[in-house]
This record gives structure tokens, sequence and C-alpha cells, in this order.
């Protein structure tokens, strides 16, 4: 695996959880696996055991000269991790956060390159190199362009999690990293962008030469190809669609368990909910919220206008005056949503119902996820969704927009075509106000008038399995597919 996040010494979002728990689920099925990231200064290395150096000096070529790397080796819970530091003057990871720098293009741009010099180097030829996103998407454009004649054998996979971001830049990179020719290089057939003149598109080099492009859900598939889900991939992806898929992802169950979760006061299962309750009762307190006989919706997750803020800050007003409390937990990198919500907890501070929390808090959101009643998510889009598939394992109904992955996902108790037995949550279509308030009326009307109704939901959301089994061999279809070619 090459990639810019792992959970969870270093993670943003869904990115991290699923290069953790997918390798962890190879792992278990028998596939050595290792792990390539950054060394950022801000990991948690608390999360790290024996972190050692491993490879003292890889000369990475980068533009005319050559950067001193060292590589360091640790364990993130079982994972081997590999940790690429640069000594560079530009100390493109000397930096408390993973992203949101001017030079994100560059820092990952090194990334990539150094990541292949060092498998070259260090003389580790694994059958199949798994990249993701576009901070390594040029992973397989210089495997093949450069290093193709001492790694002939080696596939690439390619997985996006995310088509907003998609690494576009100037031609410089291509001299940085030594591929030059930029005639070739921006043609619309390989790295060259459909919509911006002279620009390369990381992203779109992943695509046109990994051996196998996947996406994080077979909806988000269909969206990205023949919608706008792609934003302005979608004819590339019609290109090489004979090797791009959707592969939904999975939660890593030994991390979010509420069997096993040592964040949460008491454990419990589907069959023994006393501990939920318990957790609904702990959630209040470390929150300074009343305790009554309310349900709790809940918001976790980045603040972006990715994920349907304005109704989520509408869901908020919402669920205070129907008589229900709301939890936030979120962060994100654009100052102008960053502040509305804490202007918004500065304006609810005394209000015993409700509690927002900006920042990023993984044992918080452990304790969210198994107190709360509700999670919202009215997302704008949503290549996967993480967050609704973990709420479901703690018995948390989410009440989601019918976009990307949650349409594979989550099933509306009172209009999906599922048997019952396989509802799970509530869903909305539109992005206005009054969506997401039928929805939440919805789930309210349920919970305070049909408790036991509400509770059959709960058992059904946490039976339903968003478990790595089925996509881990999934990816071992798709590696020994393109292992064979
Ligand atoms: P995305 O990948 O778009 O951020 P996902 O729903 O796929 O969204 O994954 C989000 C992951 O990040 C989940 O594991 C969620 O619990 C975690 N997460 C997001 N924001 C926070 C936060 N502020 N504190 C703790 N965990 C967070």
């Amino acid at each position: 695996m090459v990639a810019s996040e792992c959970a969870p010494v270093a993670k943003a979002g869904g990115l991290g959880d699923v290069v953790f728990g997918l390798s962890r689920e190879l792992e278990l099925r028998g596939h050595a696996v290792e792990i390539v990231l950054p060394k950022y200064a801000g990991m948690r290395h608390e999360d790290v055991y024996g972190l050692t150096i491993d490879y003292h000096d890889l000369w990475v070529p980068w533009h005319g000269t050559t950067v001193h790397c060292s590589v360091w080796f640790g364990y993130v819970h079982g994972r081997k991790c590999f940790f690429i530091e640069p000594h560079s003057g530009e100390g493109f990871f000397d930096r408390e956060l993973l992203y949101g720098y001017p030079d994100d293009v560059d820092r990952f741009t090194f990334f990539s390159k150094a990541a292949l010099e060092y498998l070259y180097k260090a003389g580790k030829r694994p059958d199949v190199i798994h990249c993701h996103d576009w901070q390594t998407g040029l992973v397989p454009v210089l495997l093949y362009e450069q290093y193709g004649h001492v790694m002939p054998e080696q596939r690439v996979c390619y997985t996006i999690h995310n088509f907003r971001h998609q690494g576009l830049t100037g031609p410089h990179v291509l001299w940085s990293t030594q591929l030059g020719r930029p005639d070739d290089f921006l043609d619309r057939d390989r790295l060259g962008d459909d919509q911006e003149f002279r620009a390369v598109n990381l992203m779109k080099g992943g695509v046109v030469y990994s051996n196998f492009t996947t996406t994080v859900s077979p909806n988000h598939a269909g969206e990205a190809r023949f919608g706008d889900g792609g934003d302005g991939l979608g004819p590339t992806l019609g290109t090489h669609q004979v090797k791009f898929g959707g592969v939904l992802n999975g939660v890593d169950y030994d991390i979010w368990n509420p069997e096993i979760d040592p964040f949460l006061p008491a454990r419990y299962s589907a069959e023994q909910l006393e501990g939920k309750y318990e957790a609904k009762r702990r959630l209040r307190e470390r929150l300074w919220m009343r305790d009554t006989y309310s349900p709790i919706v809940a918001y976790v997750g980045r603040l972006d206008e990715q994920k349907g803020m304005h109704q989520v800050h509408h869901a908020l007003f919402y669920a205070l005056e129907r008589g229900a409390q709301f939890v936030l937990l979120g962060d994100g990198l654009h100052q102008g949503i960053n502040g509305h919500f804490r202007h918004l907890k500065h304006y609810l501070n005394d209000n015993p119902d409700c509690h927002l929390e900006i920042g990023y808090d993984e044992e918080l959101a452990h304790l969210i996820y198994a107190g709360a009643d509700m999670l919202v998510v009215p997302s704008m889009f949503e290549p996967c969704g993480l967050t609704p598939l973990i709420a479901m394992r703690y018995g948390t109904i989410p009440v989601v927009r019918a976009v990307g992955g949650m349409v594979d996902t989550v099933f509306d108790r009172d209009f999906s075509d599922r048997p019952h037995w396989q509802r799970n949550g509530y869903t909305f279509h539109q992005s206005d106000n009054t969506a997401i308030e039928s929805a939440l009326e919805r789930a309210f009307g349920l919970w305070f008038d049909y408790p036991g109704e509400f509770r059959q939901l709960m058992h059904n959301a946490m039976r339903s399995d968003y478990s790595w089994a089925r996509p881990g061999q999934d990816y071992v279809n798709i590696y020994d597919h393109i292992r064979h070619k």
C-alpha cells in the first residue's frame, strides 16, 4: 500500500480507515502487506510501536538533483509501516497537519517518487502496489515510465476515495519527477486535464496508467462514470471502463465494535443493549448535557461543503425544536464553515440539549457513535460514507441523503423495497431543509411513539454486515486478475 493516510497514526478521514482495514483483512487472508507513508511531524507517535530507521540513505531524484531521505519502520497496531522522511529544505512533512498547504501537490508528488525509489533500492518487489487518491496518482505513471525496467512484474491497483480532489497542477511536476516530455504527458489521453488547458491531472494519471481502478462503492462508480460524480473524469473512466469498478469499503470491526470497544464505559451487543444506554449517559455527562427522555442526534465528520453542512445546521435546530438533543464532532480546513460552527457553538453554549465539539477526537467519536440514537449524514456527494456504517454497528440509526455509497448501504425503514429485516435507517433525496426534516420527523416519530419498533430497527442496523470480509475478497480477486494479465 502506498498512501497518504493510515488509521490511526495518520488519519484525516475514511481513506485512513480503509488503508488500515483493508491491509489487515489481506493479512488475515495470508497475504504479506507493507504500507508506505510519509513521516508527518504531526502523526500520532503513540500509535507506532518500535519506530526505528530501516533505511538510512535513500537518495530520491528530484528536479535536477537528489534529496536525502531516511525511511523509518514501525508497527501500527500490527501493520508493518514504512515512513519516508525527506531531509530537504522544503520540510515537506515537517508539518502538523496532513493536508492544507500551498505546496501539497509537490509534497505528495515527491512522496510518490520517493516511495517507488524506496521499493526499488530496498529490493522490495510486491506483486501488487495498491495506491490511493490523487496524492499517489503518479505512482503507476512513474512505475511504468521510469521503473519498468527494474520492476517489470509489478501491477498497480488504484483506488479513488474522492473525485473532488484530483491533484490539478502545472507541468512543473513533470520536471521535478524527471518525467519531462510535456507534450507527451499533457496529452488528453494521458495526464492532460480535460477542462484546464495545459494542466496536469494526477488522478487522471492514476486511472490511465494503473492496471485496475476502483472507487469505494458500486453506486458511486456509476455516478462517476455516467453522472457528474467523477468531477470531469467520467470520459476517462469511460475509455478505461474495462478496468474500472466499485468496491464497497468495509469497516474494521476489530476497532469499531461495541462488544470490545475500550473507549466505552460498558460493552454491548444487539442482544444486550444496556451498555448503549450507559454510553448515552456517559456522553451527556462528558458534554455537560442534561439527562432527559429524548433521542440524541449526532453528526461526526469533516466540516466541509461536501458533507451538506447547511442541512446539518438545520438538523440541529430542528432536533432542538422537536425536543431532541444534538451533538456535533467535526473539524475542517474551510475557514468559513469552521467559523460558522464555532459561532454556533458560542451561541448555543448554555443550551443543555446540545454540544458542538470543533476538533478531531477519535475517542469522543467512539462514545458518540455508541451514545447517540441517530446520526445525520446529509452529504451532497459521498463516495462510500463510513460514518453511517460505523453508526449502524453501534445501533445508531443513520439518517442520510441517498447519494453515493449510502444508496448501497442504508435502506429506508418506510420506503425501501428491501425486506423489512434489511431496512436499517432513513433516507431522503433532496438537499433542502424540508428533505432532512421529513426524514428526521419519521425517525423521531418512531423513537417517541413506537420504541419497540425503533429497537427493532437498531437490531437490523447492528446485524447489517459491513465488515471487510466481502470487499477483502473482491480486492484479492482484482489483484489476482491483474497479476495474471
Ligand atoms: P470522509 O472520508 O469523506 O472524511 P467517511 O465517512 O468515509 O468520510 O470517513 C470519516 C472517518 O473519519 C470516520 O472514521 C469518522 O469517524 C472519522 N472522523 C471524521 N471527523 C472526525 C473528527 N472530527 N473526530 C474524530 N473522527 C472523525
